[in-house]
């Protein structure tokens, strides 16, 4: 047997047969054909129609959007005029490989020029594009795998255009070779509850069908179970799920002291799911999600009707809102400059919305006037905060409006090496620890090449954390975690014993966290906490965590 190690995402285990993800293809080279135009012209036929079949079978076993989406990918592949293009490159000479990889790159371009809905599709051609050039050379479509039967997905990272198609009822568990504890596998592994293991270095070495044991409590891939550790996982899996469908108990360390739970939402329909699974309140709310597809901001009543959806089902519990975050990561083509060379260090979150004031103004007011609607305890925090001066610009606009708690979040070294500046304007702090993180390690939290810096176990985060922790103590004010690491059950411990008074997390994670905070007390936290803060990188950070905590 052998064992693969990366970062568990939870603590759950599953077990499966392995279903590996194809890589993309490579881009064809520009070759004159031997065989001939008619010959080409043939295989070009013969490979298009087949991908065309096999979209239109997924679109019949698929049904509702996806058949609709699925039926326009069978119908672009056999498009009219994208045959013209690729028949003249094949009278001109070119291979069938090149030919198709030239017209549609052509039929992309002229889509990505229109802008609009048919810009969107643009993405759609390059993978219906892979699908034919997968044909022609006898080789796996590249792309989501669909075998049919709940399977162990393994691939190098997966981008958000792939989660999108993946059928989650099917997956019984992701392993990735790169990709970190905040890739966007890790974000989906911990936003479904599906069980991962991320950067386990010789994952894509394993092999289609193989059976394996993963073991994100552990961080581990078995990749040769015995019948006997099959059994023990079948047992695991068992007991987790009567232990999630007990009764839920507020967040509470062992000696009783409380630390509210609470769910990062991005839509209220996402509501319910947190509720049921014994959400305190929502500690992020992301409003980008109003924004991000539209072409101008949303109208305040357009606004207002959204957040009193979400406020009517926290009646009695704390809401912490977040202003909008564009910039970077969320790009906003109306309010965000995209000709900025380096994003993330550019025009975004609060500075975006100061350049924009107008949008702000709208916000706040709709918050107020859904807050006056309901009965919720509001919070409302800027994202991006870097300076005492924004705070209190911030917070002085958020009371003019009438909300009674303004915070910030602390998401850049700045605000929180100055934390007991900006809380003695701020009501409350928040901690977006993958910004955090990505800018104290200098690593682009999408860039799966600097992926083992974006670790927010690195002691170099952890001290700014605790910085933020005794500013919030000092002062007697609230610090909240909403980052990733806030999910993760160990780290969750070592930010209590930081100074964390509450932690928000996607709902899934909730249940392993609120267990484990509840086997230590706070100064077990503390005592955690030091041994972490010691180390000298993020794997020494969690291996003395772990010891610790076992005493
Ligand atoms: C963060 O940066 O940790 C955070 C919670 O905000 P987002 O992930 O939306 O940038
Ligand atoms: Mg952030």
């Amino acid at each position: 047997m052998s064992t693969l190690r990366g970062v568990g995402i939870g603590q759950g285990v599953a077990s499966g047969p392995v279903v590996l993800m194809s890589e993309a293809l490579p881009t064809p080279t520009q070759e004159t054909s031997t065989a001939g135009p008619d010959a080409e012209r043939t295989r070009v036929r013969e490979a298009v129609s087949a991908v065309a079949a096999d979209l239109q079978q997924r679109a019949d076993s698929a049904g509702g959007a996806a058949a609709e989406v699925l039926e326009a990918q069978a119908m672009i592949a056999e498009d009219p005029t994208l045959m013209d293009e690729i028949d003249s490159r094949l009278d001109d000479g070119s291979t069938a490989e090149w030919a198709v990889h030239d017209a549609f790159a052509g039929f992309r371009a002229t889509l990505e020029a229109v802008g609009g809905y048919l810009g969107e599709r643009a993405a759609d051609l390059e993978d219906i594009a892979q699908r034919v050039l997968a044909h022609l050379k006898g080789v796996a479509a590249p792309g989501v795998p669909d075998p049919g039967h709940p399977f162990v997905l393994v691939a190098r990272d997966l981008a958000p255009a792939d989660t999108a198609l993946l059928k989650l009822d099917q997956v019984l568990a992701l392993i990735t070779s790169d990709g970190g504890p905040t890739s966007h596998t890790a974000i989906l592994a911990r936003e479904k509850g599906i069980v991962a293991v991320v950067g386990a270095a010789g994952a894509t070495s394993l092999a289609d069908g193989q059976t394996v044991i993963v073991d994100a409590a552990s961080g581990t891939v078995n990749d040769s179970p015995s019948d006997a550790e099959l059994t023990a996982v079948s047992e695991r899996i068992a007991a987790r799920a009567a232990e999630e469908s007990g009764p839920v108990t507020p967040g509470a360390l062992a000696d009783g002291t409380a630390i509210s739970l609470l769910a990062n939402l991005g839509k209220p329909a996402d509501a319910a799911d947190a509720v049921a699974r014994g959400a305190e309140g929502v500690g992020l709310f992301r409003t980008e999600f109003l924004f991000l597809s539209a072409s101008q901001a949303p109208t305040i009543e357009q606004q207002r009707g959204t957040y009193i959806e979400l406020l009517q089902q926290f009646e009695g519990k704390k809401v912490v809102v977040r202003m909008l975050d564009a910039g970077a990561d969320k790009p906003l083509a109306f309010l965000n400059d995209a000709h900025e060379e380096n994003p993330a260090l550019g025009l975004r979150g609060l500075r975006a919305l100061r350049a924009s004031e107008d949008i702000l103004r709208e916000q706040l007011t709709a918050l107020a006037e859904a807050d006056a609607a309901t009965s919720a305890d509001l919070w409302v925090m800027a994202p991006m905060v870097t300076t005492v001066e924004e705070t209190v610009y911030f917070t002085a606009m958020a009371r003019e409006y009438g909300l009674k708690t303004a915070g910030v979040m602390v998401e850049v070294p700045a605000s929180a090496l100055l934390a007991d500046r900006v809380l003695a304007h701020a009501d409350f702090a928040s901690i977006g620890t993958n910004d955090l993180t990505q800018y104290t390690m200098a690593a682009d939290r999408l860039l799966g090449s600097v992926a083992s810096f974006q670790d927010p176990w690195h002691p170099a985060v952890l001290r700014l954390v605790r910085e933020v922790g005794d500013a919030g103590a000092r002062t007697g004010k609230p610090v909240g975690i909403c980052g990733e690491a806030a999910a993760d059950p160990l780290l969750a411990v070592v930010l209590i014993g930081l100074g964390a008074t509450s932690l928000s997390m996607a709902s899934a994670a909730l249940s392993d966290v609120r267990r484990s905070i509840a086997q230590h007390s706070l100064e077990d936290a503390r005592r955690i906490a030091a041994a972490a803060l010691d180390a000298d990188d993020a794997a020494g950070a969690r291996a003395a965590a772990q010891a610790a905590s076992q005493n």
